[in-house]
């Protein structure tokens, strides 16, 4: 049970609107379990609020936040310094308040790798289609690069942003295509793939019968099919996908594991990450 004292450390996230975050519930769990004086807070942040609140970290001791939406790439042009994740992506999910200074990180690229590695699914050399080029597709996309796959096709519904993402993967040597949802040729691809990755918000609640982006009859049972949705924990692709004999996995396990990092960062502690995925299926099965 998480108890206050006066030497207590924080940490939390900044959004806006914030209510829905998972994130205090996993974290203070972890704490807890770890027998740790911390606290996890959601603050709700506007926009024009923003450098002000960051800026006032350092001055009010807090250790450090993590950034959801609408902050992430405002973020990025805040703070002092960015590794080199954020500074590929322009977009920053995780603060670290060091002295006076502001470090941005972004760990959800390696959430996603850490969450496959776990699910025993190694997208190295393989053909990888990954259907949106949005915020977290751009950190898949950069992820997937540094697992050097062999290539990536990447899918938007609007193809301007897959061509920018594609630029970008093409300078790191991976053969790269950007193609938007409803081109001819794009089944092909499919059905050449690995590894396919929905990083769109197409099936996330409430919309949950959302079709999904591509038609499920192109799934083939080699493949693995991965949504990095976690509400529901089952999409309606992941549920076609098993149908058609894939191997799925949803966003769960990439949520606990982007917190994970941030957790190491702010306490320099491995995180007990067995924990904090119960914390979250219990607050997931609490939501409304
Ligand atoms: P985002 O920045 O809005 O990006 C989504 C992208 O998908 C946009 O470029 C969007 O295009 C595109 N898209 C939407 N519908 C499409 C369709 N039918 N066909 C092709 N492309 C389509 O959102 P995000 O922050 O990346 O989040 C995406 C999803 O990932 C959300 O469901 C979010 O909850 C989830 N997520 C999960 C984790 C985790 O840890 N598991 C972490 C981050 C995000 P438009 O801009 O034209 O709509």
């Amino acid at each position: 049970m998480l108890r206050l004292t006066g030497n207590t450390k924080l940490v939390g996230v900044f959004g806006h609107p914030v209510g829905h975050t998972l994130s205090p519930p996993m974290h203070n769990a972890a704490f807890d379990a770890l027998g740790m004086d911390w606290a996890y807070l959601a603050f709700d942040i506007l926009p024009e609020k923003l450098e002000q609140a960051l800026r006032s970290l350092s001055v009010l001791g807090v250790v450090g936040v993590n950034l959801t939406i609408p902050h992430k790439e405002a973020a990025a042009k805040i703070v002092d310094e960015l590794s080199s994740s954020a500074q590929a992506l322009q977009a920053v999910n995780t603060v670290q308040v060091k002295g006076e200074r502001l470090l941005g990180h972004n760990t959800d690229g390696r959430g996603f790798l850490r969450s496959l590695a776990e699910a025993g699914i190694e997208p190295a050399g393989e053909k990888v289609v990954l259907l949106g080029a949005g915020g977290a597709g751009r950190a898949i996309a950069l992820g997937l690069m540094e697992k050097k796959v062999k290539s990536l096709t990447i899918v938007d519904c609007i193809k301007d942003k897959a061509l920018s993402l594609a630029q970008q993967a093409q300078e790191a040597g991976v053969e790269v295509e950007a193609w938007s949802a409803e081109e001819a040729g794009l089944r092909q691809k499919v059905e050449s793939a690995a590894l396919l990755v929905n990083a769109t918000p197409v099936g996330m609640y409430p919309d949950v019968e959302a079709s999904p982006v591509i038609p499920t009859g192109w799934l083939l049972p080699h493949q693995a099919v991965v949504d990095i949705i976690y509400r529901p924990a089952r999409t309606r692709l992941l549920q076609e996908a098993e149908k058609r004999g894939c191997r799925t996995l949803n966003g769960i396990k990439m949520l606990v594991w982007q917190g994970a990092e941030a957790f190491r960062l702010w306490t320099g502690r491995e995180a007990p990450v067995r924990v904090m995925e119960e914390a979250l299926l219990q607050a997931l099965q609490e939501a409304p």
